[in-house]
């Protein structure tokens, strides 16, 4: 499922794509995906509308309008937007009086769009905590130090900290060297500044490489992120530790697969 890393990528080449551009009409091809409002008023009010502004909000992507509205996009685990489109797959098609389309792609028909007057009001994004970025290390280790619960279903509560997922809370426990199942109370001072370092660097990092495709996830142009080249756990059940040639595991954590090296992260 698309994470902080993916859903930042398509709003970076969203906003260089279609910000200015007008929607003239937009062509609905399969109505699961649309959860508010109904249909028909869903393509009635983004006719005509200018998109002004990209956001970002943990894994959910903000278009807003000239009409005041805005259009939220949830990808959940299939969702995929392409730029300029050409329909074929598409649930969802906008087209902009340029003659480009945008598609909106789910396999699955899990992804959630949403025409809201005030996205803030939305009860995803009023539940959700804060972004990884804009935190010290200092706020980190203080949220930390008051649970009890395992380090890594914590990092991919939304509640706790927004954006992360099974992925990148793999990646991020792996290059801090701490165990999956370790309580987040009880993390030395110096584990929790690297905690936050790690959580940092490989969020930019996979930013900086478009995310990672490890499933339906594509870049706005089509194209597969490159960040899963640098995964050093994830999917590597068996497969030599990168530092330390130990056998990687795989066991159920919360209901997640969750990869370690049962040697260096402890
Ligand atoms: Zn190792």
């Amino acid at each position: 499922m698309p994470e902080l890393p993916e859903v930042e990528t398509l709003k970076r080449e969203l906003e260089k794509n279609i910000v200015g551009k007008r929607i003239r009409q937009v062509c609905v091809h399969h109505p699961a995906v649309i959860r508010q409002p109904g249909v028909e008023k869903f393509k009635k009010e983004l006719a005509g509308a200018t998109v002004t502004h990209v956001l970002r909000k943990a894994k959910v992507l903000i278009l807003e309008l000239s009409t005041g509205k805005s259009l939220t996009i949830h990808l959940k685990m299939t969702g995929q937007l392409v730029y300029p489109g050409n329909g074929k797959a598409s649930r969802v098609s906008f087209l902009f009086s340029d003659g480009k389309t945008l598609d909106f792609n789910d396999q699955r028909l899990f992804a959630e769009l949403r025409l809201l007057d005030d996205w803030r009001s939305l009860p995803f994004i009023q539940g959700l905590g804060p972004e990884p970025f804009e935190l010290t290390a200092q706020q980190f280790a203080q949220m930390l130090s008051v649970k009890k619960t395992k380090i890594k279903p914590l990092l991919m509560d939304q509640a706790f900290i927004s954006g992360i997922g099974n992925l990148y809370a793999a990646e991020i426990l792996f290059r801090a060297g701490i165990h999956p199942e370790r309580s987040a109370a009880v993390l030395t001072g110096r584990e929790k500044e690297e905690l936050f370092k790690q959580v940092n660097e490989v969020l930019r990092q996979a930013i900086r490489y478009g995310g990672s495709s490890v499933d339906e996830y594509v870049r706005l142009s089509g194209k597969r992120g490159d960040y899963k080249k640098y995964h050093k756990v994830y999917d590597r059940e068996g497969l030599p530790c990168l530092s330390c040639k130990t056998p990687i595991k795989r066991t159920a954590l919360g209901g997640r697969g969750t990869y370690f090296c049962p040697r260096c992260q402890v």
